[in-house]
């Protein structure tokens, strides 16, 4: 969360090995996009978060690398296209898949999907692929130089790109009101060059199958994000004896990085891989985020172990936001 000049951090980002500094760049890009030049109402959510999704993704390629960087963008894309079907089709709502929203009469948060972040964020990578990264570095400078401290709305942004960027033949080939005012995502979304996710998917597979050994995991030549999908993809049934083989080899149950840790401690749950048992406890006593908390006390409810759920939930409960309990107390049927 952003403040002018001041960032507010989850202590869950401190992973120890500077692995979660996506987020850090995140965070800290918005003293730009949406401090200095601020949306004007929360339809235009799209200009703080696809702005910042952007230079996040430039800061990783500057930091890390193009091949990194195109593995984040992979998977930021794949998130995209699931997200914006499950918004359009299962919750049929498919004026929600615009990047200008309309909000009117509802609440703000329920913008706060992959539409205004990632969406924006390949509306702003077309836009860099169109014109060129020198000419758009260039306007970009400019526009948040002209407007710092002023508020923007899209109507308004549009009209700039369009006397300062996209003159001409350029705005066809870009299709800017497809994008912004268009439900889904246009066809013409750049092309992503990564296979990394597809080689880890691969082995992930073959490791259930039993077609390849654990000694031969490339584990610690991975980013985090790597290992992530690795640990997401073990079959819920591999059983507590491959668990263990993992995690003498890697020491995945010592992460420092909690997105790794989580993912381990969910499939520790659902395989029963009892190791890990202290180690979930201290995470759900010290983390407080919802989108930990929910799939592991699920994970316990839908394996049995429910009275573990509710033991550990009553150390941890009175540490937790009200938005948390209130969800698990409902999952846990929490008798209060
Ligand atoms: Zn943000």
């Amino acid at each position: 969360m952003e403040n002018p000049r001041l960032t507010f951090a989850t202590p869950t980002i401190i992973a120890g090995d500077r692995s979660l500094v996506a987020l850090v760049a995140h965070e800290l890009a918005h003293s730009w996009s949406g401090n200095l030049v601020t949306n004007s109402t929360w339809d235009d959510f799209w200009l703080n978060e696809g702005f910042t999704v952007y230079f996040e993704q430039r800061i990783m390629e500057s930091v890390y690398g193009r091949e990194t960087s195109e593995m984040l963008a992979k998977l930021s894309k794949q998130g995209l296209v699931e997200e914006e079907k499950d918004i359009r089709i299962n919750k049929g709502l498919p004026e929600d898949t615009k990047l200008k929203l309309n909000l009117e009469g509802r609440n703000p948060d329920d913008g706060l999907t992959a539409i205004p972040y990632d969406k924006g964020y390949f509306f702003l990578r077309l836009l860099e692929e169109t014109v060129g990264r020198e000419k758009w570095d260039a306007f970009v400078k400019e526009y948040f130089q002209t407007h710092a401290f002023q508020v923007m709305d899209t109507e308004r942004f549009l009209a700039y790109l369009n006397e300062n960027l996209l003159t001409g033949e350029l705005a066809n080939a870009v299709d800017v009101d497809a994008w912004v005012y268009g439900v889904g995502i246009p066809a013409n979304i750049p092309e992503v060059s990564s296979d990394r996710i597809a080689q880890v998917d691969q082995m992930v597979s073959d490791w259930n199958n039993d077609m390849i050994a654990s000694e031969e995991i490339p584990w610690d030549s991975w980013v985090y994000q790597e290992k992530n999908r690795f640990v997401t993809g073990i079959r819920d049934d591999i059983g507590a004896d491959r668990m263990a083989e993992l995690d003498s080899l890697y020491l995945i149950g010592q992460s420092g990085n909690n997105e790794v840790l989580f993912s381990w401690l969910e499939k520790s749950i659902r395989n029963s891989y009892r190791a890990s048992y202290s180690r979930l406890e201290t995470f759900l006593v010290n983390v407080g985020r919802r989108k930990f908390l929910t799939p592991l006390y699920r994970a316990m409810k839908e394996t049995g172990q429910t009275d573990m759920a509710l033991n550990i939930y009553t150390k941890a409960r009175p540490n937790y936001h009200a938005v948390a309990t209130q969800t698990m107390d409902d999952l846990l049927e929490w008798d209060k």
